[in-house]
């Protein structure tokens, strides 16, 4: 038995905790994460971590940039707090809205803020129903996500979440939100199927939901460029074009959660960018702040945002909105985040670092335990299996991704299990040394769990 300290006791006694086994976490005790410093953390032991994790895929431009401390200090100290509701507005809330749409080359015409990925889903999901309602298209509500998608927690939000964790124990999916297959060519693809033939196939099974479903009640079809939570999973390259001449056939409005790939990810400053997809409304969060402070945005483009602003006079008002959208402190900690990855070349950054990081893990394909890496840019999983020949995945109750990951702590390093892949995703600021250090680290952890 574990001897808890007094912090960890007052931790396990009132604190119910997010994605946590609550029954483990009274019997091991929560690791007290203290202070951060670039790529780093420090627990309350003082043993140092490289959080190769950057939080939750979030922490951009490391865990100490003063910067960001000043930028929402001086701000705290103009105007702490003014709201964006009925014809008010301030300046950081328009700053950022001007330079989200401009960093999409045209592609959106305007930015409505909320504080969490879940909400900007939650506000998807409404304006498209808006939109759908507004153009008397009463019927066309239903919205396809993807088996292992993440988009959320929200009621709706986790209806379009492709996870049995979300769903089970909640009365989850809400009947309107449907699942089509996820684009994971190594665990879906047939054998002797080309990867090409197989993005074929994933977009022949969503058409075939669409005309069962019927076309005239679709509204909409959501994906992560790259997909994160549910294992990085990155798609065949044709796979995006084929859906989206899918969704444009049946006119079904296309959405990127751009949550985890937005601001530099992937080596583009949109992960859309990377697999040119032309989405209607685009969702961003996480790395807009860094995380230091909590907010999303929605980038609606010119077609869906005529009409909502036009149905938004009709009814007298948009009805929709958060007391703190747009809030004045993140708005303000947004602009300068995004200054520091503009002037630092973050987004070259992640590039570069990421073809190290990449091809460092590849290397990893021989091991006995690894049966695929994947990945692309400053994001990557490698996916252990029980038999690499028929790629049999361990069994779930002893699972390997635990293990590794518990492990990689003694290792100074912070991963995440998903199941039997261990995602890594570090900050963009990283150099290629730390790059290397997060493989070697890693492979030590392996090897002693083999
Ligand atoms: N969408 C994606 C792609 C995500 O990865 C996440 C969170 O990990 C969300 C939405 C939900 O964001 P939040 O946890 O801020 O509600």
């Amino acid at each position: 038995m574990t001897t808890l300290s007094t912090a960890q006791h007052r931790d396990i006694t009132y604190q119910l905790h997010p994605y946590t086994n609550a029954v483990k976490h009274r019997q091991i005790g929560p690791r007290i994460i203290e202070r951060g410093e670039g790529i780093y953390v420090y627990d309350d032991q003082g043993k140092q971590y490289i959080e190769a994790m950057a939080g939750l895929w979030s922490v951009a431009v490391g865990f100490n940039e003063e910067r960001l401390v000043d930028a929402a200090h001086r701000q705290m100290q103009k105007l702490p707090f003014y709201h964006t509701f009925t014809h008010k507005t301030h300046t950081p809330s328009i700053e950022l809205a001007e330079r989200l749409v401009q960093a999409t080359q045209g592609q959106m015409s305007t930015a409505f803020f909320t504080n969490s990925g879940s909400e900007a889903n939650d506000t998807v999901i409404k304006m498209v129903w808006y939109y759908n309602n507004a153009l008397g298209r009463h019927d066309k509500k239903k919205i396809i996500a993807r088996n292992r998608g993440y988009h959320g927690v929200t009621v709706a939000s986790a209806s379009l979440t492709g996870l049995t964790p979300n769903h089970r124990g909640f009365d989850l999916p809400l009947p309107t939100m449907k699942h089509t297959l996820c684009p994971h060519y190594y665990r879906e693809g047939l054998p002797g199927e080309s990867e090409e033939d197989f993005a074929t196939r994933m977009t022949n099974e969503l058409e075939a939901l669409i005309l069962r479903e019927g076309p005239d009640t679709v509204a909409a079809f959501i994906g992560e460029p790259v997909m994160g939570a549910g294992g990085v999973i990155v798609p065949p390259n044709t796979y995006w074009d084929k859906v989206q001449a899918v969704c444009r056939k049946y006119d079904i409005l296309v959405v990127a959660d751009e949550v985890i790939t937005g601001f530099g990810r992937l080596g583009t400053f949109f992960g859309s960018e990377k697999y040119n997809i032309k989405a209607d409304i685009m969702v961003l969060s996480k790395q807009i702040t860094s995380s230091y402070l909590p907010l999303a945005a929605v980038l609606l483009n010119d077609k869906v945002n005529s009409v909502i602003t036009r149905q938004s006079g009709e009814l007298g008002t948009f009805g929709h909105g958060y007391t703190a959208s747009g809030h004045p402190v993140t708005t303000a900690v947004a602009i300068e985040n995004l200054n520091i990855i503009q002037e630092k070349g973050l987004v070259q950054n992640a590039a570069s670092t990421g073809q190290v990081l990449q091809s460092a893990l590849r290397e990893l394909s021989d091991h006995p335990l690894v049966g695929e890496v994947r990945g692309t840019g400053l994001i990557a999983a490698v996916e252990l299996v029980a038999d690499k020949d028929s790629r049999r995945p361990f069994d779930p109750l002893g699972s390997v991704g635990a293990a590794v990951y518990e492990r990689a702590h003694e290792h100074g390093l912070i991963v995440r299990g998903i199941q039997d892949s261990i995602a890594f995703c570090p900050p963009l600021i990283i150099t290629e040394a730390q790059v290397r250090d997060i493989v070697e680290r890693f492979v030590t952890t392996l090897d002693e769990v083999h």
